[in-house]
């Protein structure tokens, strides 16, 4: 059993008296841009309530930091300016946008400062967050997504610099939290490309939840490892041996597809079947997988879900997926769901408020049910 933070000990913005003070807040804004403007702002949204809160609590002056994706150094190709205009929008204030060189100086009552991985960000560097702690008071962190990280703005600013979390990472927390202590039945469900970064979250809810689905391209890499055929599937032949060593440990949890939508390749025919020959390539679950998961889901009383049924983007191959989306929405369990391509898919055939918890962290969320206490996490909570 993995261990459960003790969330009575976790310091949140509304233990802090943030009256009168500068709060440097850290945001996740790395949304996707398109010719200057943000075509999708949820991220932006989730960290409106934080923003909005130590307003009314009478704060100085925010500074918020963020990243956007993985610049390679100072390149303005990575700017944050656009994130600044929506952000504009959506307060409904105008929002200082600067260089980090530049934050002296600069005395918006809100400021965004430019990409922080133009500098030392990711090196988890003393000096940028000594040189950001002069800054600020108080420093509230609301990036669920980089907790997973030890980076500057996940660790040593939070050494420098009284620190807290804004209510997206305390919802967070709360809600994964669960994972620890759910209702059961308590079914996982894991999809996606690789099992090389999912096989560590596999095992740990093997742990913790009654039945662990394993849908998606991970599972072809499974069924080599146990000498089942896959045709030309995708497989990770390395981590065939790993597999081998680690499925008594998961294999009592672990239940695989029993049937594929096949093809000899993306443009061609789909077929149903119950085999994958030599020359086929297994793009989805099939009808009798989708109908024994529809099963398990209508039994759950909790639900976990992260990762693909198939390969969704082609619409031959999106039935797996859309019909997990769809049983999910209509599920009484709790529900928490998050990943990349799986809120991709949410959003196509359902919508967020149909979900208990949809988790803005993909890979962080992950790195949670493996261990919760994340290295972003660690400050947050009193000794
Ligand atoms: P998430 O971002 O939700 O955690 P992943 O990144 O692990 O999910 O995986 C998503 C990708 O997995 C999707 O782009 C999908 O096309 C791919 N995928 C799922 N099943 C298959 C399959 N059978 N063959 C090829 N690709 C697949
Ligand atoms: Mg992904």
């Amino acid at each position: 059993m993995n261990s459960i933070l003790d969330l009575k000990k976790l310091k949140t913005v509304e233990q802090v008296n943030v009256k009168g003070k500068v709060v440097m807040l850290r945001t996740d804004y790395n949304v996707p841009i398109v010719d200057g403007n943000v075509i999708n702002d949820f991220r932006i949204r989730k960290s409106l309530p934080t923003i909005r809160y130590l307003f009314e609590h009478n704060v100085k002056r925010i500074i918020i930091l963020s990243h956007l994706k993985n610049p390679k150094g100072y390149d303005k190709a990575f700017t944050l300016e656009p994130v600044k205009n929506k952000l504009q929008e959506l307060l409904n204030m105008p929002v200082e946008f600067v260089d980090l060189e530049k934050l002296i100086g600069s005395h918006g009552k809100i400021t965004l400062v430019e990409n922080i991985r133009f500098w030392k960000e990711k090196e988890n560097d003393p000096f940028l967050a000594e040189f950001l702690s002069e800054f600020a008071d108080v420093y509230v962190f609301d990036a669920f997504s980089v907790a997973h990280r030890k980076h500057t703005t996940t660790w040593s600013l939070m050494e420098h610099l009284s620190t807290c979390a804004g209510f997206l990472v305390e919802q967070e927390i709360k809600a994964l939290s669960k994972i620890f202590q759910p209702a059961r039945p308590f079914l996982a469900i894991i999809g996606g490309a690789k099992i090389s970064t999912k096989l560590n979250t596999i095992k740990a809810l093997c742990n913790v939840a009654d039945y662990v689905y394993v849908g998606g391209a991970m599972i072809f890499t499974i069924m080599s490892a146990l000498g089942q055929k896959v045709g030309k599937s995708l497989v990770e032949p390395e981590m065939i041996e790993t597999i081998k060593k680690e499925w008594d440990e998961i294999k009592e949890k672990v239940i695989l597809p029993k049937d594929f939508v096949i093809a000899r390749n993306p443009e061609a025919e789909a077929i149903l079947s119950d085999n994958i020959p030599d020359e086929f390539i297994a793009y989805d679950i099939g009808e009798k997988s989708i109908q024994e998961l529809k099963e398990l889901i209508s039994k759950a009383n909790f639900i976990v879900w992260n990762g693909p049924m198939g390969m969704f983007e082609n619409e031959k191959f999106e039935v797996g997926t859309r019909e997990l989306v769809k049983s999910l929405e209509n599920s009484s369990a709790y529900t928490i769901v998050g990943g990349g391509e799986t809120i991709t898919a949410i959003e196509g055939w359902s919508s967020f408020e149909k979900f208990d918890h949809v988790s803005t962290g993909g890979g962080a969320m992950l790195k949670f049910i493996e261990n919760p206490l994340l290295p972003g996490l660690v400050h947050l909570f009193k000794n």
